[in-house]
């Protein structure tokens, strides 16, 4: 089976909320167990502030596009579009500590989050264009099955 959603909202910052509620609501029918599901969470969120924060530099007049998709080979595979002002050096973006934001608010960790609570990152990005980054992460479903078992084991 075959299963997939695409959102589009405003580069607001509330919006991340938003973001992860919506993830979280269409991610759930996979039977993630609850880290799993906090890792899908904690992705998204990073990227979403990202496009916010970053692609449109809080300037609040643009889109956010999320798409999500699954398969029966039960990976979950998650992308996050902006229309803004693009990465230069996308290598150089990635690494630890890398930020050109606000050294107060930002740490220079998000793709850092994103690549450790996930299985994979690919950023595409274009200068004035913008940037999608995509990412996936395989979820068993065993905590459906554990559930039936313990279930069977009780009754
Ligand atoms: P933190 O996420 O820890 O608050 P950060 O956002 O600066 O800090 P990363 O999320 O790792 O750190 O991003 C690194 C850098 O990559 C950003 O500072 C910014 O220069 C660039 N970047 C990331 N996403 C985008 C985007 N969607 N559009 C433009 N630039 C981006
Ligand atoms: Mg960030």
């Amino acid at each position: 089976m075959q299963n997939q959603m695409e959102l589009t909202f405003s580069a607001l910052a509330q919006n991340e909320a938003f973001a992860r509620v919506a993830v979280a609501a269409f991610a759930v029918q996979m039977n993630p167990t609850l880290p799993e599901m906090a890792d899908i969470k904690t992705a998204v969120s990073e990227a979403v502030t990202n496009a916010i924060v970053h692609g449109y530099r809080g300037r609040e007049t643009g889109l956010v596009h999320m798409r999500a998709r699954y398969d029966e080979r039960r990976t979950l595979e998650v992308s996050i579009m902006d229309e803004g002002c693009g990465i230069e050096d996308i290598e150089t973006a990635m690494q630890p500590f890398y930020s050109t934001g606000d050294g107060a608010e930002r740490s220079g960790m998000g793709f850092c989050v994103m690549q450790t609570f996930m299985d994979a990152v690919e950023v595409q990005s274009e200068v004035g264009r913008g940037t999608t980054v995509t990412m996936r992460k395989m979820i068993s479903g065993e905590a459906g099955l554990r559930r039936e078992r313990m279930l069977d084991e009780i009754g």
